[in-house]
C-alpha cells in the first residue's frame, strides 16, 4: 500500500506524529493509499517555510518570466503523467475515468498553463493620470503579491481545484500552503512530488494533508498567512471568514450553489434536455455550479419531461474505471447518506419522483445513486432550496418568464445557471437578470481559464480564473513621486511648521 508524503519546505515528509489515514475509493470502499495526518506543528512548519520563502524574495523578487519557466516545467511533468494522474483521481474521488482522462486532468493542466501565461502578461506597473496640483507629481500603481497564501480545497475536483489555487498564487509571486480535502488528497500530493522534481525553490509551495478542524483552522488563524482562498461549502466559508477576520486576512471564497436553468418555450429541446441533464448529472451532481433547479415553460413541459426520462436512461452509472461509465458514485458514505436523505425529504414534501431515487441494486458495494429527477417541485421545497451536491434535479413548471426569473433569483446562492432559447438577444437579457456569477446560454459547465468564475450572494467572495482571478492574488501599492525638489514650493510641509 503506497504511503504518500507531504511537501514542507521543499522536502517530501511524513507528519511529525508518523500518523497516516487511509483514503478510500468510493466505488468499492477499498483503501487506495495511506496519507499523512498533519499535526498543528506540521501546519505551522509549512506556514513558516512559506513565510520564509516569501520574505527572502527568492520567488517574489524573481522576474515573472523566470517564475513562469519553472511553472511550465511543472506543466510538462504533469503532461507526462496525465494517464496516471487520471487513474489516481478516479480511484480517489469516484470520478469516471472518462471524465478525468478527457477533462479533469488535461483541462486542469491547460488551466495551469493558461493562468501562468496570463499572469506573465499582467503588468506590475499601472500608470495613473499625471497630477499637476499643487505641483507635478508622478503617480503609479505597483502590483505586488499579497504574500503567503493558504489554499483550502474541496473533494469534488481535487486536481483542478489545486491548480486553481497554486498557479495564480505562484505566478503572481506569492508563496502558498495548500490543504486538499481529507476525502481526496492524492492528486494534490502528486503535484507536490512534481513540484520538487521541477526545481521550485523550497518553501514556495507546501502541501499538507489533515483535517479542516486542525490544519484548515490554523491556516485561517495564523498571523503569518496573508490571504485565504477557500473552495468549499457555504457553511465552511462562513467559518473561515470569521477566523480570518481576527487578523484581517484577505479572503476569497468559492462556495455552494443552487443554480437555475431556464428553458424557454422556443428552446431546441434536444439541446435543452441534454444540456439540463449535463448541467445536473455531470460528476454525479457534485459540482458547485450544477444546474439543480430546472424551470420549464408549461407549453413544453410534458414533451420536455418525456424526452428527459428517455435521455436519462443513457446515463450509465457504473465502475468509474470503466470507460463506458458516465456517472460514478458520490464521494463518501456520509455524502451518500446525505443525498438519500434529501431524496426522502423531496418525496415527503410532495415532489413527484420522475426517475431514479435509489441505490442501484448491482452497485451496493460503493456509494452509487441513480440519477434522480423530481417534478412538480415548488421553489420553496427543501430540495429546491438547499444544496444537495448529488445527482438530484428538481424540475419546476412556469407560465410567465418573469416568474421563472424571480424564482431563479429566490435563493441564498448565486453561482451559475443557464438559459435555453433560440432567441439569443432575449436569452442575453434573461442572463443579465439572473443574479449569479456565470450564466451559460444553450450550454453548461464550460469554464474558460480566461473568464472569471465565482459567486454572487452566499456563493462566495471574489473571482477565480482570468485576469480578475489573478488580480485577487495581488495587492495594489500607490507610489507617489513628487517632482518638485524645491523646498520653498512644498508649502504643505508648512502645515506643521511655523517659521
Ligand atoms: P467543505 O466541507 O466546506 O470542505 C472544503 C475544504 O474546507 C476541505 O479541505 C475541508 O477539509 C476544509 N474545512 C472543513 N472545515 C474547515 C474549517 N473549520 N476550517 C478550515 N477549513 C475547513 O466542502 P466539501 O464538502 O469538501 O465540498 C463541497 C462544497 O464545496 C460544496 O458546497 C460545493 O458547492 C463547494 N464547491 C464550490 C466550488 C466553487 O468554485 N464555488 C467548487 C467546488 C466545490 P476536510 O476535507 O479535511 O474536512
Ligand atoms: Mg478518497
Amino acid at each position: 500500500m503506497e504511503k504518500y508524503k507531504m511537501l514542507i519546505n521543499g522536502e517530501l515528509v511524513d507528519s511529525e506524529s508518523g500518523e497516516f489515514r487511509p483514503t478510500i475509493n468510493p466505488a468499492n470502499r477499498e483503501t487506495v493509499a495511506m496519507v499523512p495526518v498533519a499535526t498543528l506543528n506540521d501546519t505551522r512548519r509549512a506556514i513558516e517555510s512559506a513565510r520564509k520563502a516569501f520574505d527572502s524574495g527568492i520567488w517574489s523578487g524573481m522576474n515573472v518570466k523566470e517564475r513562469a519557466k519553472i511553472l511550465y516545467r511543472i506543466v510538462e511533468k504533469m503532461q507526462e503523467r496525465q494517464d496516471e494522474l487520471a487513474r489516481i483521481e478516479s480511484m480517489d474521488s469516484g470520478a469516471t475515468i472518462r471524465k478525468t482522462s478527457m477533462m479533469d486532468i488535461p483541462v486542469g493542466i491547460e488551466h495551469f498553463r493558461a493562468l501562468v501565461e496570463l499572469g506573465e502578461k499582467i503588468p506590475t506597473y499601472e500608470p495613473l493620470p499625471w497630477i499637476d496640483f499643487p505641483y507635478i507629481s508622478w503617480n503609479f500603481v505597483n502590483r505586488e503579491p499579497i504574500g503567503v497564501c493558504a489554499g483550502i480545497i474541496p473533494w469534488n475536483f481535487p486536481f483542478m481545484m489545486a491548480v486553481w489555487k497554486i498557479a495564480p498564487a505562484l505566478i503572481m509571486g506569492n508563496t502558498i500552503v495548500l490543504k486538499p480535502a481529507s476525502d481526496t488528497p492524492l492528486t494534490a500530493l502528486e503535484i507536490g512530488r512534481i513540484a520538487v522534481e521541477s526545481g521550485l525553490p523550497e518553501g514556495v509551495l507546501n502541501i499538507i494533508t489533515g483535517s479542516g478542524s486542525v490544519v484548515g483552522e490554523e491556516l485561517c488563524k495564523n498571523p503569518m498567512i496573508d490571504k485565504v482562498a477557500l473552495t468549499g461549502s457555504t457553511e465552511t466559508g462562513r467559518h473561515v471568514m470569521k477566523l480570518a477576520s481576527e487578523t484581517i486576512k484577505k479572503v476569497t471564497l468559492e462556495l455552494g450553489g443552487k443554480s437555475p436553468t431556464i428553458v424557454c418555450p422556443d428552446a431546441d429541446l434536444k439541446v435543452a434536455v441534454d444540456g439540463s441533464l449535463f448541467g445536473t448529472f455531470f460528476h454525479a451532481g457534485q459540482v458547485c455550479e450544477s444546474g439543480t433547479r430546472c424551470f420549464v415553460h408549461s407549453s413544453i413541459y410534458d414533451e420536455f419531461m418525456e424526452m428527459m426520462k428517455e435521455r436519462i436512461t443513457h446515463i450509465k452509472v457504473g465502475d468509474p474505471l470503466d470507460f463506458e461509465s458516465t456517472m460514478g458514485p458520490v464521494v463518501s458514505e456520509a455524502q451518500h447518506k446525505r443525498v438519500l436523505g434529501y431524496i426522502e425529504k423531496g418525496k415527503a414534501e410532495g415532489a413527484k419522483l420522475a426517475c431514479g431515487g435509489k441505490v442501484p441494486d448491482e452497485l451496493r458495494n460503493g456509494f452509487f445513486i441513480l440519477p434522480t429527477v423530481f417534478e412538480n417541485v415548488r421553489n420553496d421545497m427543501t430540495i429546491a432550496r438547499e444544496e444537495i451536491f448529488g445527482p438530484v434535479l428538481s424540475v419546476i413548471k412556469y407560465d410567465e418568464l418573469d416568474d421563472a426569473i424571480n424564482m431563479a433569483n429566490d435563493s441564498i446562492y448565486g453561482l451559475g445557471g443557464a438559459v435555453f432559447s433560440r432567441d439569443i438577444p432575449m436569452a442575453i437579457q434573461i442572463a443579465k437578470r439572473i443574479r449569479t456569477g456565470t450564466v451559460w446560454i444553450n450550454d453548461y459547465h464550460l469554464l474558460n481559464p480566461l473568464a472569471p468564475f465565482g459567486g454572487y450572494k452566499q456563493s462566495g467572495v471574489g473571482r477565480e480564473l482570468g485576469p480578475h482571478g489573478l488580480l485577487e492574488f495581488t495587492q495594489v501599492k500607490h507610489i507617489h513621486v513628487d517632482l518638485s525638489i524645491d523646498r520653498s514650493k512644498k508649502f504643505w510641509f508648512d502645515y506643521i511648521f511655523n517659521d
